[in-house]
């Protein structure tokens, strides 16, 4: 099953990953990260298909698919 990885210390909060993904299946958490962004997180594994699409959109190279 596809999932991904989101890199906490490079991911700067700007959203685009959630307007990729064409699942709905990142979204903006409410707690920052230790920079003080505030993160994108996933929100499981059931429905995505690792289409990639947010991994390309992502600008800080934050996140990671993988298709096991
Ligand atoms: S790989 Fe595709 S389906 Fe999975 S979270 Fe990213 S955009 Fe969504
Ligand atoms: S596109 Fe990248 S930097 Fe922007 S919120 Fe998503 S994971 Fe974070």
């Amino acid at each position: 099953m596809p999932y991904i990885i989101i890199d906490e210390m490079r991911c700067k909060g700007c959203g685009l990953c959630t307007i990729a993904c064409p699942q709905k299946l990142v979204s903006m958490s409410d707690t920052p990260n230790s920079m003080g962004y505030t993160m994108a997180t996933f929100s499981g594994p059931e429905k995505c298909t690792g289409c990639s699409l947010c991994a390309e959109m992502c600008p800080d190279v934050a996140i990671s698919v993988f298709k096991e």
